[in-house]
């Protein structure tokens, strides 16, 4: 339980990906505060296992990543309840894929802010508190799409690109701060959400359930498996250990091979 008496704040840990970090976090005793949308009783099931899990304190916190303020407020209330915050993990995002002219300028507004200014807007709210206790650790989930592109995606694209960039700027901005500042780049990831899109997709292109999961989702990924959460949290936890204390600005692919070839 190297996690022991540390608190993280994840965003966009109600479902998939961030859910899969807050649970590793828990099982390494970590009191970790959740955030994101969702059933009301079924965030309290997941919070209260956390609990269990931890032994110590799990928290949920509603705030919008559309809202500077919020994100602030959640901060603060991890420092209150929690005490630190000692790790961050800037992972709430949402995708639309259209092209550029097609593209719903609110949908683009909504991506920027969710998926780009609320890491900026966290970052600058936790580096306070990291600073004083002279223990950081600052994880963002970026993707694939951080280093290389694909049509239609062009917000997106480019919020994950301003990641692996931000990254590298606050990774120099704390170095002498015992803060660490990393990314991490998931190839496709199996979540629910990719999951529920399969029937779908078979029923519009008259695909079967391999050839959609080979032909379309995996096209990009030389392995021709999904990543699981469960290994990007592994990742994302090891990035926490004091053995990783040297690893700064950097950006983990997890993608299968996607970024290689
Ligand atoms: P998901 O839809 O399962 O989870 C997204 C989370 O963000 C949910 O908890 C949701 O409630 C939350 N969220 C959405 N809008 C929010 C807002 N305004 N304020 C607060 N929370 C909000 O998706 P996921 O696949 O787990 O994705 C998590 C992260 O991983 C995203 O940043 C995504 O871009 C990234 N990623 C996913 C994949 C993939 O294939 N699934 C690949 C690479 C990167």
């Amino acid at each position: 339980m190297f996690l022991k008496g540390k608190s993280a704040v994840i965003t966009g840990s109600t479902s998939g990906i961030g859910l899969a970090y807050a649970k590793a976090l828990a099982a390494e005793g970590a009191s970790v505060l959740i955030n994101g949308f969702g059933d009301a009783a079924a965030i309290e099931k997941e919070r209260a296992a956390l609990e269990a899990t931890s032994g110590a304190k799990a928290l949920y916190d509603a705030a919008d990543m559309t809202k500077p303020d919020q994100i602030a407020a959640m901060i603060q209330r991890c420092h209150d309840e929690l005490g630190g915050p000692h790790i961050i993990i800037n992972n709430a995002g949402i995708q639309h894929v259209a092209p550029i002219e097609e593209f719903p300028v609110e949908k683009y507004d909504a991506i920027i802010a969710i998926n780009q200014s609320s890491a900026w807007h966290m970052i600058r709210a936790a580096v306070p508190f990291m600073k004083a206790q002279k223990w950081g650790r600052i994880i963002s989930t970026a993707s694939a799409h951080s280093l290389v592109a694909s049509p239609n995606k062009s917000a997106y694209v480019m919020a994950k690109h301003a990641i692996a960039g931000l990254t590298k700027t606050i990774a120099l901005e704390v170095a002498t701060h015992g803060v660490t500042v990393n990314c991490v780049s998931p190839g496709y990831v199996w979540t629910p959400l990719v999951e529920n899109q399969i029937p779908d997709t078979m029923k519009a292109r008259g695909l079967t359930r391999e050839q959609v999961i080979n032909d379309v989702l995996l096209d990009a990924q030389p392995t021709k498996q999904f990543v699981t959460s469960e290994q990007v949290a592994a990742l994302v936890l090891f990035l926490c250990r004091d053995e990783a204390a040297q690893i700064t600005g950097a950006n983990y692919s997890i993608d299968g091979g996607w970024t290689a070839a």
